[in-house]
């Protein structure tokens, strides 16, 4: 409680707040009388302002408002060719489908990709969004680095946005090549969707938030599911929250979400730049239209579909065009080339 003190020797009036700050109004070039109202009434930002004073005898401090600058501007390696990577994105849906998984709601799975594979996650029922991780397969050091991606492409990806791996090595791991949802822009709140600001969802997070235990988060799915390949809870990493509607405040810059305008049929594309381990996790949150500690109802939550599809090699080019009439993407092909490490994990219930 702060406590006002009227010191008739010294004339003065002072008050000592709650943290010990001692303000008297001898130090002031104004009217004791009218900092004893002010006091009085306890309203301490009032009595700094209108006596321009800061309790260490300052005056109010103005800062020089500099102009933005984008610190990360472009480096050659962020900007891709965009002829190159839609041939890439032509050959590899002209070829053959080599993973084909949907993601049971409430879980995660993982799967691999060769370089140049494009993989394509699709909204199959109703709004859904997901976390994803990244790892090199060769080198599970290697992984998806979220806030270096934020850095050099902005909060939310979009077609020809890369994501980055961790340091020493910082090398584009993927690129998107196509976003069905790439026209819903930055909206008129400053959101925007396919988000590399958020991290995964956690039980911990949310025993902090209500005091209850759980089980049952992106983190804790895409743990079961990287355990299955020989990872840790320690190898599951900050994600890229796709179809998920996020910004921060425009006062106090608070992290926000949005339900994620996602319909059934939207997708995303990325080609990998790199031999890949993916885990994605279906979020518990659904659609997130309820914030974190609310209970969702099972009806906002679906999965997703995944599907990864790899050029034919030139040489096996040949051999192919005598075998099929049309160059359509085969469809009944799956889990070929050697993708047979798919794992899901399923949870029940909360
Ligand atoms: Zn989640």
């Amino acid at each position: 409680m702060d406590r006002i003190i009227n010191d008739n020797k010294k004339n003065s009036t002072v008050m000592v707040t709650a943290s010990g700050t001692y303000i008297s109004s001898a130090h002031c070039d104004t009217a004791a009388s009218r900092l004893s109202v002010l006091l009085a009434a306890k309203d301490i930002c009032e009595v700094m302002s209108s006596l321009g004073w800061c309790g260490r005898g300052d005056k109010p401090r103005e800062f020089p408002r500099n102009p933005p600058v984008i610190c990360y501007d472009s480096p050659p390696a962020a900007r891709v060719n965009h002829i190159h990577y839609d041939n890439l994105r032509l050959k590899a849906l002209m070829g053959k489908r080599v993973v084909e998984l949907t993601v049971p709601k409430k879980s995660a799975a993982t799967w691999e990709m060769k370089e140049g594979d494009l993989c394509r996650i699709t909204v199959i029922e109703g709004s859904q969004v997901a976390d994803v991780n990244f790892w090199n397969l060769q080198n599970k050091q290697e992984r998806f680095y979220s806030g270096k991606t934020r850095q050099l492409h902005a909060t939310h990806l979009t077609v020809y946005d890369r994501l980055w791996s961790n340091l020493p090595y910082l090398r584009p791991m993927a690129t998107v090549v196509a976003d069905s949802l790439k026209n819903y822009g930055i909206d008129e709140d400053g959101a925007s969707v396919h988000d590399v600001i958020g991290t995964r969802c956690d039980d911990y997070t949310y025993k902090l938030i209500t005091g209850k235990e759980r089980y049952g988060s992106c983190h804790t799915y895409l743990t079961e599911a990287v355990k299955k390949v020989g990872l840790t809870e320690q190898d599951v990493h900050d994600v890229w929250n796709i179809f998920m509607c996020t910004g921060f405040t425009k006062e106090t810059h608070q992290y926000f979400t949005k339900s994620s305008p996602a319909r059934k049929g939207d997708y995303i594309e990325f080609i990998a730049d790199m031999d890949l381990l993916v885990a994605m996790s279906t979020c518990p949150q659904g659609d997130v239209s309820i914030p974190v500690g609310k209970p969702v109802p099972d009806e906002n939550c679906h999965p997703l579909g995944v599907e990864v599809f790899q050029a034919i090699d030139e040489t096996e080019a040949g051999e192919v065009s005598k075998e099929t009439a049309s160059s359509k993407p085969q469809t009944k092909e799956f889990n070929e080339q050697g993708h047979s490490q798919l794992s899901v994990a399923s949870f029940p219930e909360n």
